[in-house]
């Protein structure tokens, strides 16, 4: 059961996996960007057409019921209501804005009301009462679509009917000087329906809406090419690399249409390239295995052959010829030894063995080795300690590395000649210095002697039976300890080598 939900929810995920693209992505930000403000301005614009339209309907209504307040008080018509022209001029009001108008004494009674129907009834509602105290009254009701207005009639004190009543005399006293004399006689009711408002929002709104609709499909569509466009120059990306992985591309990469597809291209530039050596440099590695170990098994072959191709031959021959096949076998081992040595170099540096080492003893126990080598050759072997130095070291590794220069120092230098190791130390890194006055390294050959299987003199150090790995294995061994390895040398006058590794190891 729970399988069958994960497998389901799996298969609704891959089809809704175009949501992860970038072109979706670009699209549903410019639609949502582009559709929130057209929302937020529709609404916006018919609200204020609202606003503005009803108050413009109560500034006219207020006009004109101001305009009837005062007809009907000069003509009296809170006392009779007969007036015709005053009767036509309510219902024209209150047809005019499909309204009804109601005529409200002091007593609050309803003296006319155009629809008829409340006339001699009693109305006392908040908004009369403002009125009479003075105060115009307009509300505007939008859910049922209307006007409500209060308009007082008011009439000059002296034409008040009783001139000394009790109410003509207490009007004068709340007058100010200089103010007219008036009194509020009566109130106009007055509502006024807004419809018409309201259908020319919902006309306008409807336009709106299609206006709206219309924008949005050219902004999806717009925004759709928009995406496509934009994401074209990443697919560039992909299909370069494509077929780079297919072999139909070999040269360097270029999109450059974006700075962003500029730097992925120049970093997948970078790491092609390095691809590219790498496997250069493996199959220059291995065409150069072959080849040293193919050359003494073919000596071996030749010595052999030419043994068994001659009859009686005397003892003396078959020993020397057995000799230099001893030699070639010992020339395979020794290739054979120094590749190993190199590929256990070449594995991760969680190999490495780190522990104190003394180094100064380590040294002394190198040279105490191959002393006897350089006696053959009367080679001098001078030791300098400038100081006691113990490090975090691989000891292995480092004897190697260390006793591979001292052997070339040895190997390549004239007979009576010297080897000098020096040992020092700062409070960070330990130096060892090995030098020699022999035959020194050709100024073109320099930056080559680290690579594997490079010989300056094929034949010279054929002879002395070098491999050309020594120098890459004492690299290896010093990089891997974080150390560094430099040389200086003149040719015919000596080499020196110099190692600098810290004191502590660190890891990465
Ligand atoms: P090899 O096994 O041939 O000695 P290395 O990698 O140890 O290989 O050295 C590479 C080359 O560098 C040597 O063939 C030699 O020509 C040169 N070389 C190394 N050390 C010295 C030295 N102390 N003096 C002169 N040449 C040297």
């Amino acid at each position: 059961m729970r399988a069958d939900i994960l497998s389901f929810l799996k298969k609704i995920w891959s089809r809704l996996r175009f949501v992860k693209s970038l072109r979706f992505r670009i699209f549903i930000i410019v639609v949502i960007v582009s559709y929130i403000p057209m929302v937020l301005m529709r609404y916006g614009i018919l609200n204020n057409y609202e606003d503005r339209a009803v108050s413009l309907r109560i500034q006219e209504l207020e006009n004109q019921t101001m305009i009837l307040a005062n007809h009907l008080a000069t003509n009296n018509y809170l006392q009779d209501t007969s007036s015709e022209t005053i009767n036509a001029e309510l219902l024209q009001l209150s047809n005019l804005y499909d309204g009804r108008v109601l005529v409200i004494d002091q007593n609050y009674t309803v003296v006319k009301d155009t629809y008829g129907i409340s006339e001699g009834k009693t109305i006392i509602s908040e908004e009369v009462i403002r009125c009479f105290k003075g105060e115009n009254t307009s509300h505007y009701d939008s859910d049922n679509q209307f006007i409500e207005m209060t308009t007082p009639i008011t009439v000059s004190v002296e034409s008040v009917e009783v001139v000394g009543s009790e109410e003509a005399i207490e009007a004068i006293a709340n007058t100010r000087p200089g103010e007219p004399k008036t009194k509020i006689v009566g109130v106009l009711l007055n509502s006024a329906s807004t419809d018409s408002i309201t259908t020319n929002i919902d006309i306008l709104d409807g336009k709106a809406y299609i206006l709206q609709i219309l924008l949005m499909i050219f902004v999806v569509v717009l925004s759709w090419l928009a995406a496509v466009v934009l994401v074209k120059p990443f697919e560039k990306v992909t299909s370069s690399i494509r077929a780079v992985r297919d072999g139909l591309e070999t040269e360097a990469l270029e999109v450059s249409d974006y700075d962003e597809t500029e730097h992925i291209i120049s970093a997948f530039n970078e790491i092609l390239k390095r691809m590219r050596t790498l496997d250069k440099s493996r199959q220059e590695f291995v065409s150069n295995v072959s080849h040293e170990l193919k050359t003494p098994i073919t000596s071996i072959k030749v010595l052999a052959d030419s043994l068994n191709a001659q009859e009686d031959v005397p003892v003396e021959l078959y020993k020397e010829f057995m000799a230099d096949i001893a030699d070639e076998i010992e020339r395979e081992n020794k290739i054979i030894n120094d590749l190993l040595s190199l590929v256990k170099m070449d594995k991760a540096a969680a190999d490495i063995n780190i522990e104190s080492v003394n180094i100064n003893e380590m040294i002394e126990l190198i040279l105490k080795r191959l002393r006897p080598i350089a006696e053959q050759k009367d080679i001098d072997v001078i030791y300098e300690s400038v100081r006691e130095v113990v490090a975090e070291v691989d000891e292995v590794k480092l004897t190697l590395a260390v006793s591979n220069l001292v052997e070339n120092a040895i190997k390549y230098n004239e007979e009576h000649g010297y080897v000098k190791v020096t040992l020092d130390a700062d409070h960070q890194f330990f130096t060892v210095v090995v030098e020699d006055n022999g035959i020194g390294i050709p100024e073109d050959s320099k930056e080559h002697i680290f690579e594997r299987f490079y010989r300056v003199d094929k034949s010279h150090s054929r002879k002395i039976g070098g491999t050309g790995l020594g120098l890459s294995i004492t690299r290896n061994a010093i990089l891997m300890h974080r150390g560094a390895i430099g040389v200086e040398s003149e040719e015919g006058k000596g080499t020196a080598f110099f190692i600098k590794i810290p004191l502590t190891y660190v890891s990465k």
